[in-house]
């Protein structure tokens, strides 16, 4: 007779938590401490610098990219003692949009972990901002015509893009900077997206020299706006954007992110969209994933064309209580995902043979070899509960069935279940139901076959 551990029976109907999918009383209040009033207020203020053009005046007190930064910058310093905050600068010479030799600055805030501190979560935006000369035709644009950017002083008050997802990023570091987590969380405000991704580019590739522990990246980019061009309205729908394969760990992030979001913001929907960006779009998360890290771009489902990069960007032509719903989306995602163990390890060396040291997948067919059966390396978190094994056909989006199993358990077996025609992951769950981001079961492409003739 097969053992099997227990509880198949009745997860099968849950589309993801085997568990009672709970409410987390700690995270529930961080969600609820998110203000519509201080986002509103970040996007007057981020309005009234006129600009945020890399471009424009850096010695300005009231007007442009300089006096922005500082006043980012002095907000971060003020949410919190235990916020950390440093600017991350970069000298970059004239090229592509950048006019002159210019030095750019990140503002990154950490807050550090009270357990795993060496453990990154992230929540990202980008503060500059940019405004084009006239739309081009269809014609020139067919002619292969790019649109050039305005003069730096030209109004540019980016309140949708992306003033949005900064007033967003640093509600989140004052209400987050308020609680204790597991993890460290790292709030990052890039600049230079609008010259070609600059910012996160350069904050990308030292954070890859570095090792930076970096484990997510929720990277919000135009969250303001539920009103599009073409008269559809949606307040209540929001993009979620990654990068393919379909089982990469950013697309994983993506699907957590939707479970989570979902649960906590129960008013929102999350539609994940499986590619990296919007179409011939590009966004910050792209230059993470180029540097190995998960990172996904969130952004509004309804978008105006006539409002991006030109002077009516405005705070009359957004709405701030979206920006205030997707904030809290994120402020969920990000506090799950910053309490949670670290996720377990489904993976070991291969112990002889040619191959021998390779890591491969701890997943089999079962004694009978006609089962599924999945081990992994215990977590070793003190508040640990269990593991989570979730379980999805190769042809659906989204996990379809879970299995809870306590924290003693080192493997499940899931009797008659084809390893062939499932994709399986495991995850870490703590006693307050908080869960790490997935451990997926996956096979490196199999390599090309040298064959010896004669
Ligand atoms: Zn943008």
């Amino acid at each position: 007779m097969r053992f099997t551990y227990f509880l198949p029976l009745l997860t099968l109907a849950a589309p993801a938590f085997a568990q009672p999918a709970t409410l987390n009383p700690a995270v529930t209040r961080i969600v609820d401490g998110v203000s519509m009033e201080r986002i509103t207020a970040n996007l007057k203020k981020l309005e009234a610098f006129g600009t945020r053009n890399v471009n424009s005046s850096r010695t300005d007190p009231d007007h442009g990219v300089g006096a922005a930064m500082r006043w980012i910058e002095s907000e971060l310093r003020g949410y919190s003692p235990r916020l950390e905050v440093t600017l991350d600068k970069h000298r970059v010479k004239k090229q592509g949009r950048i006019t002159a030799d210019v030095e750019l600055t990140n503002i990154v805030a950490r807050l550090p972990g009270t357990i795993n501190k060496d453990r990154e979560v992230a929540v990202s935006a980008h503060y500059d901002t940019l405004a084009l000369r006239a739309p081009l035709t269809e014609e020139q644009r067919r002619a292969g015509e790019q649109v050039r950017p305005a003069d730096p002083d030209t109004p540019a008050p980016g309140v949708n893009d992306d003033g949005s997802g900064t007033a967003a990023v640093m509600e989140l570091a004052r209400v987050m900077s308020q609680h204790e987590f597991d993890k460290t969380l790292v709030f990052i405000l890039f600049t230079a997206e609008e010259e070609g991704l600059i910012g996160a580019t350069l904050f990308a590739q030292d954070a890859r020299k570095q090792g930076r522990p970096l484990e997510a990246v929720l990277n919000n980019d135009i969250i303001g706006s539920d009103l599009s061009g073409n008269g559809e309205a949606d307040g209540a729908s929001v993009r979620v954007f990654s990068e393919d394969p379909n089982d990469s760990p950013s697309r994983q992030l993506a699907r957590y992110l939707k479970e989570v979001g979902e649960r906590y913001v129960p008013s929102m929907k999350v539609e994940l969209v499986f590619r990296s960006d919007r179409l011939a779009r590009g966004g910050d998360h792209t230059p993470l994933n180029q540097e190995g890290f998960t990172a996904i771009r969130i952004s509004s489902a309804m978008e105006n064309y006539a409002n991006q990069h030109t002077a009516t960007d405005t705070l009359a032509n957004m709405s701030p209580g979206y920006t205030t719903r997707v904030a809290k989306i994120n402020a969920a995602v990000a506090a799950t995902l910053a309490l949670a163990p670290k996720a377990p390890t489904a993976f070991e060396p291969i112990q002889s043979g040619p191959r021998k040291g390779q890591l491969q997948p701890m997943i089999g067919r079962g004694k009978s070899r006609y089962d599924a059966q999945l081990r992994w390396t215990p977590a070793t978190e003190p508040d640990l509960a269990g593991y989570l094994v979730l379980m999805r056909s190769t042809t659906q989006a989204l996990w379809e069935r879970s299995f809870f199993v306590k924290k003693d358990a080192k493997d499940l077996l899931l009797p008659g279940v084809s390893v062939d025609e499932y994709v399986f992951g495991v995850e870490a769950v703590d006693a307050d139901g908080n869960a790490s981001l997935p451990s997926v079961y996956l096979f490196p492409p199999r390599e090309k076959m040298k064959v010896e003739t004669y």
